[in-house]
């Protein structure tokens, strides 16, 4: 009972981010079915439970969408956000800036921030991206686990590919612009070639918003000890990923004393500062799955049941002796530190 209350007051002390969601897959195809406030009615309860103040919102397009349709996907997402604020007035905000943030914390409302997972969207058009950072989008991940026009992805499970490419001329060109413009780069998805060369080109920190230790589960959207210290030397932070086969090498097995396991390793690597959570919550998407021709084939899920069991975490994290300012750190203080360099 005691740690209850004590883990209840660590996440209302201390702002909670999480630096990967894909909220607005699912609010755009809700909306298309005519329902309003899907942020407020599905998870807005879960967000409060677990105390989170802070969501990255990623715009994700679908393989059925590229190329034509993926500007428009993206500008929907956008507009769903927008309409949804508009419905929830007083719950949720878009932020562009650290003061943005800052105030909607201090409103109460939950911040979110607008990142790409693959710049699909921008097919081969940087204007484009000028125009993105106006709406709002302060992180680019450059590709999502396939090739675009920016950088080639890694995959879930190794397949036939023909020989892997690193970042293309627009790639770098991207970049930097995005650096430029106030925006930071996001490394999770890109294979370990385009690792290597954001990491030379990069200039302001990077994250990899939801990618886990490969150390501890050898597959590829994992980060090795050299990319976690390369990541760690640019003041970067990671963000822990709850997908069972990124958390455990046998994915039936997966459970919080395994995410737990990353953070830390990762601790232990390269200290404190350079870890958090991106969950990547999938579960609410699996309705829009289509059937799996391989039904025996071992299935992905979450290993939290949804942003409320966050608590679980923090208490696997005093169990292991964490003290409370790191904790903080890892709850969303690392994330926060670079929002506040760069936004
Ligand atoms: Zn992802």
């Amino acid at each position: 009972m005691e740690l209850l209350k004590e883990i209840d007051q660590i996440h209302k002390k201390f702002p909670i981010v999480d630096a990967h969601s894909d909220i607005l897959f699912d609010v755009v195809r809700q909306r298309q079915l005519g329902r309003k406030r899907v942020i407020e009615t599905d998870y807005l309860p879960k967000f409060i439970e677990g105390g989170v103040n802070i969501i990255v919102a990623s715009l994700f397009i679908d393989d059925m969408f590229i190329p034509e349709m993926a500007l428009r996907r993206a500008l929907d997402q956008i507009a769903s956000l927008h309409m949804e604020m508009d419905e929830s007035k007083d719950k949720i905000m878009l932020c562009k800036s650290y003061k943005d943030i800052e105030k909607a914390m201090k409103d109460e409302k939950i911040a979110i921030l607008l990142s790409f997972e693959g710049v699909e969207p921008l097919y081969n058009d940087l204007n484009l991206l000028r125009v993105f950072y106006e709406l709002g989008v302060r992180m680019v991940g450059l590709c999502w686990s396939r090739r675009n026009y920016a950088a080639d992805g890694c995959y879930f499970t190794p397949m036939k590919e023909g020989k892997k490419g690193g970042l293309t001329a627009f790639g770098v060109s991207l970049i930097e612009m995005a650096e430029a413009l106030g925006m930071f780069i996001d490394v999770s998805h890109l294979n370990d070639e385009g690792f290597w060369e954001v990491l030379e080109i990069a200039k302001k920190p990077i994250i990899a918003s939801h990618s886990n230790c490969r150390s501890l589960v050898p597959v590829m959207r994992n980060l090795t000890d050299e990319q976690i210290k390369a990541i760690a030397k640019k003041k970067g932070v990671i963000g822990m990923n709850i997908a069972n086969k990124f958390v455990a090498k046998e994915g039936n097995l997966a459970n919080t004393e395994k995410l737990v396991d990353h953070i830390d390793y990762i601790v232990n690597l390269v200290g404190i500062h350079h870890v958090g959570f991106g969950f990547d919550f999938c579960d609410p998407l699996r309705k829009y799955d289509l059937p799996n021709p391989n039904p025996s084939e071992d299935k992905f899920f979450d290993t939290l049941s949804g942003h409320g069991k966050i608590k679980s975490i923090t208490k696997e994290l005093i169990n292991r002796k964490y003290k409370e300012e790191d904790i903080k750190l890892i709850l969303g203080g690392n994330f926060l530190r670079i929002y506040k360099e760069v936004l």
